[in-house]
Formats: structure tokens, C-alpha cells, sequence
């Protein structure tokens, strides 16, 4: 457990911890337990970011001349470190973010996984050499880094989310300036203290805290930021898209989702229950992939819901630093407000509340929400169509498999989505015709961490992160010609 609460974080700027330029400071409390106060961070300013910035561009001459193996080996060093103190961090993100140690610890073996993959694509970074149409020439492509690169990221996933953007961007030779969400300031310092132990070079990654607009917005719009990865709300991801296109800047945007599961001519209804309650309602169902919307056959819709109910009334809410709770608070007071308000609209737009739908009461005042599912859903309710990004789960019926993918579609996101059916031909039809990034077969929405990451329509924008992708946004590519005389 993380002691000497509160935790007194600053700004990291050309390898110095400092405050920030007006001394002003915000606190972050603890979601199961709003009293205790998890950290005091430095509340920035456009002047800090530019600073860092600055810091950013004079490593990037250095850093990107440095071998790529090399820059591999500092990753390998990091994941090290974290192996080493990861009980002391999964104590940190149960705190200062709500989820269970037990998932902050899955959390921090995921994010080993694909640092330690991306540590190897340092040395993978390969061009191609083709054959010209003249004599005497040779055309060759290679990799370069782009410069300074903006890494933002949201609190849901504190650790794994902000490594998905550092790692490959130091591999591939970028320096980068790092903005997490204030809130989850706390894993945020604690990776950027791993990377100042490994020996990163000072200037190559920088962090500065604060609000996206005090922060963000001077961040994206520096003249000598030359890429943008953000992972964060769809809202906020079209509004960098807008401004970086005025740069011509590019970006990797990963945004929102309201991902379906299909249950259609399927015979093991437990099986899909068992995938499904953890695919929605892990990290109490703040996830970019939870599964939010499930879409059966009308006449299985009876007895799913009872299996879903069954299995949600197992769920034990609580302070994710005790052993026996499997679901923690949501991320805040006004969070819960918004998921209190969308139960509400779902009753008035007439959908059956099937379990849960209210806060917890607790001792300790802790933002408690109970998984809620609602039935008899239909395709335009708004319960059924926007994210609500908390513990709710809406089952709505249909009579055809067509009928089932044309609701799966009918959304503005299009990042993950689940069918279960024993039918092969209805299997290739979902994987086909289902608009959506990452689409699972029988089976949940768990992602691997050598694989692309990503999606489409209103979810992302640019290559996919981890995998062989993530090297698409993190290099440029040069053609070159060489002749022989
Ligand atoms: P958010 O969009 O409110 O914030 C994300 C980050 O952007 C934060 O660091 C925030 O401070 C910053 N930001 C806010 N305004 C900004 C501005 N004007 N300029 C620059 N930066 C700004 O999202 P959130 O509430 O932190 O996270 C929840 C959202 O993230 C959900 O929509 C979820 O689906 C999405 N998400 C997507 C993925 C994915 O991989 N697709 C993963 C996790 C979360």
C-alpha cells in the first residue's frame, strides 16, 4: 500500500522535478474514499508546456541519433523497475483511480508485455529495399522519428494507456511531452520516475499535469509538437483533429465506443454470460472496449437476462484495495451523477431495469454505483446509442441475425465488437459486415499486447497502436535513391 499519503508530485522538465510556474497546486481524493487525499500536483500552465516542449526538441537531435537497439535496452531496463515495484504502483492506481488491485496488477503485467514487445521493435524498425527501373540505381525506404511528439492520456487506464504512447515513441527516436489526466497524476509521475531510474537521457520524456485546456490545448498547438497521440473522449479527440489539422500535424486518436455482442443460434448461454458480465463491467465498466450493448435472438433474451443477473449479483463493491472487493467506485462524484442520470433516462424511455440502478451507500462516502442492466432495449434509446462509460449494460432483442448487425452498426463508434453463435455462416456475416476495429469470435474483448489496437468510424483515427502498427505514427518514412557513380 502507498504510504505517506498524500503523495507531493511535480512536473518533470528537462530531467528536473519542478513545480509549476505559479506555485498553484489541485488534490485528487480517493474515489472509495473521498476523505483521503492520494496526492497534491502541480496545476500548470501554457508557460510550464512550452517549457517542456522546448526541453523535448533540444533532446530530439541526441536521442534519435542513439541506436535503436540501445533505446530498446532502456525500455527493457524500465519494464525491470516496474516488475520490481509494481505492488507499490497497483496501490497507487486502487487509490488515486478506484479499480481493484486486482485489475491494477493485470493492468501492470499488460503494460510489461507491450513495453517489453515494443523494446524489441527498436530493433525491428526495417525498411525495404526495391528493385529500380534503371541500372546502376538502388531504392531503398527507412524510418525516421518525427520530433517532439504530445502524448495525452485519460484516467481509466493509468499505466497501460500512457506506455502504449511512450514506448514506441522513444523506441522509434522521438522525445515526447506527456499529459495525463490530472486525476491519475500519481502513475503518471511514478513512470516517469522509472524512466529517470533506467537513465533515459535528460529532456527525452517530460511530464506536465494539468487541465487539458491550461495544458492540452498550448500542447497540440506548439509549433514544435510534430505528432499527437491522445486516447481519451471522441468530443475532445474531434477538437485536436481540428486543430492539428490546421498545423497539418498528424495525429493517432483513440476515442469512444459503444461496443455490441451478438448472441444468435448459440447453444452455451453460460459460456457467453461468463465472457460478457467481465467484459462490461471490468474497471466498473470505464472501459474504451467494455461491451455495453448485447444484441440476442428474442427468445434466449428471457433466460440471458436472468444468467446476466445471476452473475452480477455475485459482484462485491467496494474499496479495490480490500481483497474480497470485485468492483470499485467509479472515477468521481460528478461521474456518478452522469450514470445516475442515464438509468434515469433509460426508465423514462421505457427500457425494464432488470438489476442495480442506484449509488451505494457507504461508509465512506466512496463513488459506489451497483451494475445495472437493462432489457427490452431498443436500437434508438439513448442508453443504447451513447457511452456512458460506467457499470450499465442494455440487452435489446431482435428476430433476425440481419437485424441484429444492422443495430450493431447503427452507432457513430466502431471500435470493439463480440458475437457468440455456433453457426459459422453467421459468424463470417458478423466478421464481414461488422463495422467495427477489433471483432471477437466467441470470445470476450480481451486484447493481446502484440497486436494491433484500434478502431474505426468515430473511435479512431490513424494507424493502430501496439503491434506492427504503432511504428506507422511514430516514423516517417524517406525513399531513397542511390545511384553508383
Ligand atoms: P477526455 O477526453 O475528457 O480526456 C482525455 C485527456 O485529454 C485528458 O488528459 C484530458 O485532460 C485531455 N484534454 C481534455 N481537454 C483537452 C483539450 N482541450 N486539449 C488537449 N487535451 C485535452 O477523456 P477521459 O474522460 O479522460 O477518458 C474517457 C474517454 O476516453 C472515454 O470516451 C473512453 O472511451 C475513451 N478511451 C478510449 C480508449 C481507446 O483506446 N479508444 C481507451 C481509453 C479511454
Amino acid at each position: 500500500m502507498a504510504n505517506n499519503l498524500p503523495i507531493k508530485i511535480q512536473n518533470y522538465i528537462d530531467g528536473s522535478w519542478v513545480p509549476s510556474s505559479n506555485s498553484n497546486t489541485f488534490s485528487r481524493e480517493n474515489p472509495a474514499n473521498p476523505e483521503q487525499i492520494v496526492f497534491v500536483a502541480p496545476n500548470s500552465t501554457s508557460e510550464d508546456t512550452n517549457r517542456a516542449v522546448e526541453a523535448a526538441h533540444a533532446a530530439f537531435a541526441p536521442w534519435s541519433r542513439t541506436p535503436a537497439p540501445v533505446r530498446g535496452d532502456l525500455l527493457y531496463k524500465f519494464t525491470a523497475l516496474l516488475e520490481a515495484e509494481k505492488e507499490e504502483i497497483a496501490s497507487i492506481i486502487t487509490q488515486e483511480q478506484g479499480k481493484t488491485r486486482r485489475e491494477a496488477l493485470g493492468e501492470i503485467d499488460k503494460t510489461i508485455r507491450e513495453v517489453r514487445y515494443t523494446a524489441g521493435e527498436a530493433s525491428r524498425l526495417n525498411g525495404e529495399t526495391l528493385p529500380s527501373e534503371r541500372p546502376g540505381i538502388d531504392v531503398r525506404t527507412v524510418r525516421v522519428p518525427k520530433g517532439v511528439i504530445a502524448a495525452i492520456s485519460p484516467w481509466n487506464f493509468p499505466i497501460v494507456t500512457p506506455l502504449r504512447k511512450i514506448a514506441p515513441a522513444l523506441a522509434t527516436g522521438n522525445t515526447v511531452v506527456f499529459k495525463p489526466a490530472s486525476v491519475t497524476a500519481a502513475t503518471a509521475a511514478k513512470i516517469v520516475e522509472l524512466f529517470e531510474k533506467a537513465g533515459l537521457p535528460k529532456g527525452v520524456l517530460n511530464l506536465v499535469i494539468g487541465s487539458g485546456r491550461e495544458v492540452g490545448t498550448p500542447l497540440i498547438s506548439h509549433p514544435l509538437v510534430k505528432g499527437i497521440t491522445f486516447t481519451g473522449s471522441t468530443e475532445v479527440g474531434s477538437m485536436i483533429y481540428r486543430l492539428a489539422a490546421e498545423r497539418i500535424v498528424q495525429v493517432q486518436l483513440e476515442m469512444g465506443g459503444k461496443n455490441a455482442a451478438i448472441i444468435y443460434d448459440y447453444k452455451d448461454l453460460q459460456s457467453a454470460v461468463d465472457q460478457m458480465v467481465p467484459a462490461a463491467f471490468a474497471a466498473t465498466g470505464q472501459r474504451c472496449t467494455s461491451i455495453s450493448r448485447i444484441i440476442v435472438e428474442r427468445p434466449l433474451m428471457p433466460e440471458l437476462v436472468a444468467r446476466l443477473k445471476d452473475k452480477c449479483q455475485a459482484y462485491v463493491i467496494g474499496d479495490g484495495l480490500e481483497d474480497q472487493t470485485t468492483l470499485g467506485p467509479v472515477i468521481s462524484e460528478d461521474h456518478m451523477k452522469t450514470v445516475e442520470r442515464y438509468v434515469k433516462i433509460g426508465l423514462e424511455e421505457g427500457a425494464t431495469l432488470v438489476c442495480g440502478g442506484n449509488r451505494v451507500d457507504s461508509a465512506s462516502g466512496g463513488y459506489f454505483f451497483e451494475p445495472t442492466i437493462f432489457s427490452n432495449v431498443k436500437s434508438d434509446m439513448r442508453i443504447a446509442k451513447e457511452e456512458i462509460f460506467g457499470p450499465v449494460l442494455v440487452v435489446t432483442p431482435v428476430d433476425q441475425f440481419e437485424e441484429a448487425i444492422q443495430i450493431a452498426n447503427d452507432s457513430e463508434y466502431g471500435l470493439a465488437g463480440a458475437c457468440f453463435t455456433n453457426n459459422m455462416e453467421l459468424a463470417q456475416q458478423f466478421v464481414e459486415q461488422v463495422q467495427s476495429g477489433m471483432l471477437h469470435v466467441n470470445n470476450g474483448t480481451i486484447s493481446e499486447s502484440h497486436v494491433p489496437f484500434g478502431g474505426l468510424k468515430h473511435s479512431a483515427v490513424g494507424p493502430y497502436s501496439i503491434g506492427t502498427t504503432a511504428k506507422d505514427f511514430f516514423t516517417d518514412l524517406k525513399v531513397i535513391y542511390s545511384g553508383s557513380r
